[in-house]
């Protein structure tokens, strides 16, 4: 037995092969070269980025409106280890990215379905303007999953994605992966820690070889389970992957029945006097609908958001009185689910920036499952009346 002079598993904190079989799926499903399964979504957002940083600090580009525990991790934990997010409020306008990049620019990350407002941005376009600075594009596809979006196929380097949401589907896993598409070329002194000889990664001689040296095509996954994994821990559990798995079998079915779901409810609640604006990224009168059509053939999924024109004890009421829809922060599951975004999944975000997120105090988060779309509907139009105190 001599190091590094083997293929295999040696210890299933760093590598397993129940967990190696679905990070395999998962590259192959977003048409990347490799994978790696974390514990979480927020593990892989997370170690991504401390990788892309480390040995050298800097800043990560990103738009103002993003899933709650993400902007916590930019805005309230980074900055404490040197990094640093410039936030883009005109987040769909590619130049306004480009203007922050400098030379300590580590990603720009988006997500390419955001979480709540259900926006959609120019992935080409933003894709280009990092690469003109040899930064990576960096993109969290979550809620649209490979089965609506391949981000690589829009120049997108890595995807960092939670399979505790749609990719798994039922709600009984928390997981994540960090994919690499292979093939960014990551500058030296941009990204030093790529390039830093280490013993652990030695050749015959002893000699200490590099992430770069080790997998030129795709070096970010080498630090992430020798430095991260290793020594952090926040590795998959193989009977997770297993239920991810599973459901990753039944990914097209759900998400086309979810997202056929979300357009029924999108014109039930248009057409509904309790409730404002209604976010969906294909709906025809979104102002992401022309991105939408052309990145999304099969549908925006099963997210949608809404302005509820109650009050928080209104919206008490509605909730006490559905039947179909439970009270729950996840989405992506087989279940419909309906949450109040302030005070739950972005609970966060203080009132300055649930403005720059461009979150109203009274947004209501819906994440279509399986059930009946009539079902669905005859639920909400009861709970309306339940919440305005209108008799049936
Ligand atoms: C839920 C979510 C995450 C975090 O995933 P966990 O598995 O809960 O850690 C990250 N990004 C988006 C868009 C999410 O919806």
């Amino acid at each position: 037995m001599r190091t590094g002079q083997e293929r295999g598993f040696y210890y299933s904190r760093v590598g397993n092969p129940t967990v190696a079989v679905v990070e395999q799926r998962l590259a192959a499903l977003d048409g990347g070269v490799a994978a790696v399964g974390v514990s979480s979504g927020m593990t892989a957002i997370a170690y991504t980025l401390l990788a892309l940083a480390k040995g050298s600090k800097g800043n990560i580009i990103a738009p103002s409106s993003i899933y709650g525990a993400t902007e916590e991790l930019l805005n309230g934990f980074l900055p404490d280890y040197g990094i640093e997010t410039r936030f883009v409020t005109d987040r769909s306008n590619p130049e306004t990215y480009e203007e922050l990049i400098d030379d300590e620019t580590k990603a720009v990350y988006i997500e390419c379905i955001s979480n709540p407002n259900v926006e959609i941005y120019d992935i080409d376009a933003i894709t280009e303007a990092a690469h003109r600075h040899g930064v990576p594009l960096l993109v969290d596809n979550t809620i649209a999953t490979p089965y609506l979006l391949r981000p690589f196929e829009h120049g997108a380097d890595i995807n960092v994605c939670s399979a505790t949401k749609a990719i798994s589907g039922h709600g009984n896993v928390i997981g994540g992966f960090i994919v690499e598409k292979g093939g960014f070329s990551y500058d030296e002194r941009k990204f030093p820690f790529l390039h830093r000889k280490q013993y652990i990664f030695r050749d015959e001689n002893n000699q200490g070889r590099s992430p770069v040296d080790l997998f030129p095509y795709a070096p970010l996954g080498v630090p992430i389970r020798a430095s991260f994994l290793a020594g952090l821990g926040g590795q998959l559990s193989p009977f997770d992957a297993y239920l991810i798995q599973n459901g990753l079998d039944t990914i097209a079915e759900r998400l086309d029945k979810e997202t056929a779901n979300a357009r029924k409810l999108v014109a039930y609640l248009k057409g509904s006097g309790h409730v404002g604006k209604v976010n969906y990224a294909t709906d025809a009168d979104s102002p992401f609908h022309d991105v939408a059509a052309r990145l999304l053939p099969l549908g925006a999924g099963g997210l949608l958001s809404l302005e509820f024109k109650g009050d928080a004890d209104q919206f008490a009421a509605l909730v006490a009185s559905l039947n179909v829809f439970s009270y729950h922060t996840d989405i992506g599951d087989v279940r419909s689910l309906i949450t109040n975004v302030p005070d739950t999944s972005h609970v966060e975000l203080d009132p300055k920036h649930l403005e720059k997120a461009s979150i109203p105090r009274n947004l209501v988060r819906i994440s279509t499952g399986l059930e009946r779309a009539e079902d669905l509907i005859a639920d909400l139009e009861h709970g309306f009346k339940a919440a305005f105190n209108e008799n049936e």
